[in-house]
């Protein structure tokens, strides 16, 4: 049905064309006179003989009568198209963007006017921090940084092979606690944790860089209903979603311009867990306070205390 509708409307179209040029050709013979297409040649059609212009007009008519032909095919052809197609296409003319009307100079000036505020800012960025010591961030086109007078990567720029020996490492140094890399976004690693059987943790990384910790019971998983990982969805467990955020924070704390040193760290002061359930707070002395565990981790000494106890 639409095959012969798109027919129609292409045949539609032609013949348009047609009259359109039936019609031009009409204008263009009255302009010129018809002398062009004179049957009787030129010595037969002196002005004054009255031969011109019965020719002028025979031609006149046979051209209107092609342009009337042209038009009752036309008039054929757009009868068999329905009249949803008109009221489709019509629809779109309300939406047809009218140019004067779109604010698009002053949105095109207001890009302008900020895309060269933020050179101006970037500019002054990259000498202040071109003036900074510490050089956490390499301004160099090869992500490498200067520590102790030897060049490192910097943590974002490691390749997935370096990613994974050193996970394979850590999984060795640390036997009460299991590491299983996965890659579903791509070459940044996905690594669960499993402390024990206290806890899960989810580690996104890039490079060795961690960017997002989930951390669930033993008996949650970090699946999608569809088998996939889900790096989104929260623990049901309030002390769980607590301890996400402290090793949230910890990843920050742990931060070293040596990725093996902080992401080292970080695990040790995770493993300060796994006496989750059995110990109580270093301050009060007691396992529950409103409903909640020891949830916090001291950074260094990874003494249990509650949250209102860790100050
Ligand atoms: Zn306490």
């Amino acid at each position: 049905m639409a095959r012969e509708q798109t027919e129609n409307l292409n045949l539609a179209i032609r013949l348009t064309q047609k009259l359109r040029s039936s019609v031009s050709q009409v204008f263009q013979d009255l302009a010129d006179g018809f002398e062009n297409q004179n049957a009787f040649g030129p010595q037969e059609s002196e002005p004054g003989t009255g031969v011109s212009a019965s020719c002028s007009l025979n031609n006149l008519q046979k051209s209107l009568k092609l342009v009337n032909n042209n038009y009752s095919e036309l008039d054929k052809v757009a009868s068999t198209l329905s009249t949803s197609v008109y009221t489709a296409n019509t629809g779109h003319i309300c939406v047809d963007p009218v140019v004067d009307k779109m604010p698009v100079y002053s949105q095109i000036l207001h890009s302008y006017k900020w895309t060269n505020k933020m050179h101006e800012h970037s500019e002054k960025a990259v000498s202040i921090l071109q003036q900074n010591s510490l050089k956490r961030s390499s301004l160099s086109p090869y992500r490498m940084s200067r520590v102790k007078g030897r060049s490192v990567l910097l943590p974002s720029a490691y390749p997935p092979s370096k990613v994974d020996t050193f996970i394979a490492q850590l999984d060795r140094q640390f036997q009460d606690i299991q590491f299983n890399v996965t890659r579903p976004l791509g070459s940044c690693a996905v690594v669960q944790v499993t402390l024990g059987r206290t806890m899960k943790v989810l580690l996104v990384f890039r490079g060795l860089m961690i960017e997002w910790v989930k951390v669930k019971g033993y008996q949650e998983d970090f699946l999608t209903e569809d088998g996939k990982i889900d790096i989104w969805s929260n623990s049901r467990f309030q002390v769980f979603r607590k301890i996400t955020d402290h090793a949230t924070a910890a990843t920050l704390h742990f931060y070293h311009i040596m990725p093996e040193i902080s992401i080292q760290s970080f695990i040790i002061w995770l493993q300060g867990y796994k006496n989750l359930f059995s110990a109580p707070c270093h301050k009060c002395g007691k396992h529950l306070q409103g409903a909640l565990l020891p949830t916090w981790r001291d950074l260094r000494t990874r003494d249990p205390y509650h949250e209102s106890c860790r100050h």
